[in-house]
């Protein structure tokens, strides 16, 4: 990513409105873009997750509202113009750079 002179930080806390500063993985400041690398359990990867068997009463509505978290991120963050993009623990890594890739490309730098 260096490569093409693209400027990345780790560990850079996004303000924007008046949520707490969100975390995203890796942001791209001059692009606009964040990345989130998500796991397959904690953010419902529907290939995945897999609801614990005991105490549901308590996973189901935990997990919902992680679901329910990261949708609010991502709305914050695009109304203010940024581009998200989240990966799949799963996925790929060298898919998932060719996707971030593009989604640079497409980005205002
Ligand atoms: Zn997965």
């Amino acid at each position: 990513m260096h490569r093409r002179g693209l400027r990345f930080r780790k560990d850079f806390p996004i303000r924007v409105g008046s949520v707490r500063p969100i975390r995203p993985d890796v942001v791209f400041t001059r692009a606009k873009v964040a990345i989130f690398l998500d796991g397959c359990f904690w953010h419902g990867c529907p290939a995945h997750q897999r609801i614990p068997k005991s105490n549901p009463a308590y996973w189901i509505p935990k997990l919902k509202r992680n679901l329910e978290r990261d949708r609010e991120i991502d709305e914050a963050l695009s109304a203010a113009g940024w581009l998200v993009v989240r990966i799949w623990e799963h996925e790929d890594a060298d898919l998932a750079a060719e996707r971030t890739m593009h989604v640079l490309q497409g980005a205002a730098d």
